[in-house]
């Protein structure tokens, strides 16, 4: 997966001409943070709005357009895993705490998703009075036989097990953007402050881009899994 950037001198600033620049693919980073130069020597700064499961997700989703059907079993539960960090954030930015202090205990359960996903079951009781809907045992299993077993699934397994994924995610997302929107916004300041150096020296622009699973899209749309892959085909096999 790679993202299209072109060169913002280059398409309005001085030396911009008639023709606006072709894009210049880049591969996607870990951090967010997209330094780039031009043929011109321009350097750009970019970092990506989205958060890790909306990227995660979407990486799970070009696994099984490339036939990668563990590593998309891999991304979609990646993606599931830092929604539940995502939430236990935007709760606890919403009550006010500090950012250094939920870093702090982030630590002490960064390295366990099963100390994560406790987390994420009490703080949603705690915020809507009821237990959170979980991935259903069957799909449990069937990731634990992926990762730590080493089956291979068919695509239609790995399909079932996004679309899964994505019927977990998407009703607490729209729960979390309407209920907690302080604690949303604050989350994502600060991922995208983390994503800057901290002697950042230039301009330092923004880049947003569209994802199955997402947090910006007022749109309301919900494709299935099946849905989106065709999309995501077609744009594919135009690049
Ligand atoms: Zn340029």
């Amino acid at each position: 997966m790679r993202l299209p950037f072109t060169c913002m001198k280059c398409t309005f600033g001085e030396d911009a001409n008639s023709h606006p620049p072709y894009p210049k693919y880049v591969e996607l980073r870990d951090d967010g943070r997209y330094e780039f130069t031009c043929e011109k020597g321009h350097t750009t700064v970019t970092v990506l709005q989205e958060q890790k499961f909306e990227v995660l997700f979407d990486l799970g989703a070009y696994a099984v357009l490339d036939g990668y059907y563990r590593e998309a079993v891999a991304s979609f539960t990646s993606s599931l895993e830092r929604f539940n960090e995502f939430f236990i954030k935007a709760c606890l930015f919403e009550d006010g705490l500090e950012e250094s202090l939920i870093t702090e205990s982030w630590k002490k359960v960064s390295s366990q998703s099963e100390r994560q996903l406790g987390a994420f079951i009490f703080l949603y009781l705690k915020c809507f009075s009821e237990s959170p809907s979980l991935l259903r045992q069957k799909q449990i299993q069937f990731r634990n036989e992926v990762i730590h077993k080493g089956k291979i699934p068919s695509r239609e397994e790995a399909v079932k097990y996004g679309q899964e994924v994505l019927d977990t995610i998407r009703p607490i997302l729209r729960r979390v953007k309407a209920d907690l929107p302080s604690g949303v916004e604050k989350t994502v300041l600060h991922h995208l402050m983390n994503s800057r150096k901290a002697d950042e020296s230039q301009p330092v622009g923004t880049m947003s881009i569209a994802t199955i699973v997402s947090l910006n899209d007022g749109t309301g749309k919900e494709p299935t899994l099946e849905e989106a892959l065709s999309e995501k085909r077609w744009w594919r096999d135009r690049w």
